[in-house]
């Protein structure tokens, strides 16, 4: 069929990645593939409690449209109680709800590129970030991490070298797909550069909550003086991604830009959802069921970082995120995760290649591993199981 795509969905490509993900999802898989959350910690019953309450009192504008920016009570939980990071006086004007992060990024996208246009982000970045970006044929610069995320004097280089730079795209906190988060001091830095630049920073934080030692760290908007950073949260990580909940929060200036574009994207997120939200963290304290998710996952990580040091390869590296889901693993660079990830599915164990989270391409000898959502008796036998594979080529 000779069908007359649009050129951006032409330059759109079923990623090789996907394929072998699906293999993943077979029950005989112990998978480290996903970025789930564990659903056993789910609030189901009380959510079932909160959804008849919403119904009861408020049943006919749950089911009605409602505001583009969101339910109001929802935006001021947001602002008053989930943007403490920010370290800023919030009122609920200062945040729109939307249909996950994931429409964060793809509406930043919409919202400061044009093709060409040059988006820097970390070396390796969030494959689904740089998916959302790629539909706007921007051009990506990747600036280089060391174990404390992207080092700021290159950061400088690029933003040097490429004035049509039009967006630093960031995820400071137990990144995806590194598990590495920046010091404070690279957050101020971070924000001095975008007003020094007059560039936006869009900070995409879904794990900075997600904290197994130590205190949150300041977001980088708590630095930021003229407005130039966008931060965007979400309720996936924290309560249940099923919802589809997440916010922007940026200067009146910005935030109504997004606000057209979420009019046309799809008029408003869920009436329904926001209400069973905010309903929640009215009736209980979500920090409360934040400690337990940390407290699972914080073991899940201390046991597969162990798993790795004592069943791999002497030689091969990973990091050593406090928090957060994934951990990010450098095999010897000769190696391709890739084609080794052929053999552990025969294995039935699982990680995601490396490749595919560095927008332009290369640096096959790493992979992701998930600690978040598989009991512990897996990630032991999934961790012996990759050992054996590696143990092949080393
Ligand atoms: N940003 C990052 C870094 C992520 O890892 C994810 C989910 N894996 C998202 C954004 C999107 O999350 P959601 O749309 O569920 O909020």
């Amino acid at each position: 069929m000779d069908i007359r795509f649009s050129d951006r969905a032409n330059g759109l490509k079923a990623s090789a990645i996907r394929e072998l993900l699906k293999l993943t999802e077979m029950p005989e898989v112990i998978s480290f593939a996903g970025g789930l959350p564990a659903p056993e910690l789910f609030p189901v019953e009380r959510i079932k409690e909160i959804f008849s309450e919403v119904m009861d009192r408020d049943g006919r504008a749950a089911l009605q449209y409602g505001p583009t920016e969101g339910y109001r009570p929802l935006r001021e939980i947001i602002a008053t109680q989930r943007m403490s990071t920010a370290h800023m006086k919030l009122t609920g004007d200062d945040v729109i709800v939307t249909t996950g992060s994931q429409q964060g990024l793809e509406f930043s996208a919409k919202l400061f590129l044009n093709k060409g246009d040059v988006v820097i982000c970390e070396s390796p970045s969030y494959l689904g970030a740089i998916n959302a970006f790629q539909a706007y044929e921007p051009k990506f610069v990747e600036v280089s991490m060391d174990e404390h995320g992207m080092i700021m004097s290159e950061l400088e280089n690029a933003l040097k070298e490429n004035p049509n730079a039009k967006m630093i795209y960031t995820i400071p906190d137990f990144q995806n797909p590194t598990g590495k988060t920046m010091p404070d001091d690279r957050r101020k830095r971070m924000a001095e550069l975008a007003a020094e630049y007059k560039i936006p920073i869009i900070e995409d934080n879904p794990y900075g909550e997600l904290i197994f030692e130590g205190t949150v760290h300041p977001a980088i908007k708590s630095f930021d003086k003229e407005g130039w950073v966008v931060f965007l949260g979400t309720f996936s990580k924290t309560f249940a991604p099923g919802l589809r909940l997440g916010w922007i929060c940026a200067s009146p200036e910005i935030l109504s830009k997004y606000v057209i574009i979420k009019q046309g994207a799809d008029l408003q997120s869920s009436s329904l959802d926001q209400r069973i939200a905010a309903t929640f963290m009215q009736k209980y304290d979500l920090n409360e069921h934040i400690e337990k998710i940390k407290e699972i996952y914080g073991n899940r990580r201390t046991l597969m970082l162990e798993c790795m040091d004592k069943y791999f390869p002497a030689d091969v590296k990973h990091t050593n995120p406090y928090g957060g889901l994934f951990a990010w693993v450098e095999l010897r660079e000769d190696l391709d995760a890739g084609k080794i990830m052929e053999e552990c599915i025969k294995e039935n164990v699982a990680y995601v290649p490396g490749d595919a989270f560095f927008p332009n391409g290369g640096h096959k000898n790493f992979f992701r591993v998930n600690y978040s959502c598989m009991p512990e008796d897996k990630i032991v036998e999934g961790i012996k199981r990759l050992a054996k594979v590696l143990a092949k080529y080393y």
